[in-house]
Formats: C-alpha cells, sequence, structure tokens
C-alpha cells in the first residue's frame, strides 16, 4: 500500500505523544495508510492493554 499523504496532513503525530496517543494514531493509521508497520514495542504495548490490531 502507498503513502496516504492527505491522511498524514490531517493527522500528525503530536510531538510530545504518550504511549495512549501514539497506539490510538498507529490504529487510525494503520486503517487509513500502509505506509509502515506498526512497531513492535508498540504492538506489545497494545497486546497488554487487549487492544485488537
Ligand atoms: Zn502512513
Amino acid at each position: 500500500m502507498k503513502t496516504n499523504k492527505e491522511w498524514h496532513h490531517a493527522n500528525r503525530m503530536p510531538v510530545n505523544a504518550d504511549i495512549e496517543q501514539r497506539i490510538a494514531w498507529h490504529i487510525e493509521h494503520a486503517k487509513n495508510c500502509g505506509c509502515r508497520e506498526i512497531p513492535e514495542k508498540l504492538k506489545l504495548e497494545m497486546k497488554k492493554r487487549n487492544i485488537k490490531i
């Protein structure tokens, strides 16, 4: 999948994003764009929180 530039433009990652914000961002990102995978570290945090990817 290619980069969804419009989505990225409208959904910037906050500069000092905490883990919750990063998770939320990556969930939305995965739905809208395929330019990169969710980092393993974040996947682990999502598992701990019982968030399905
Ligand atoms: Zn992307």
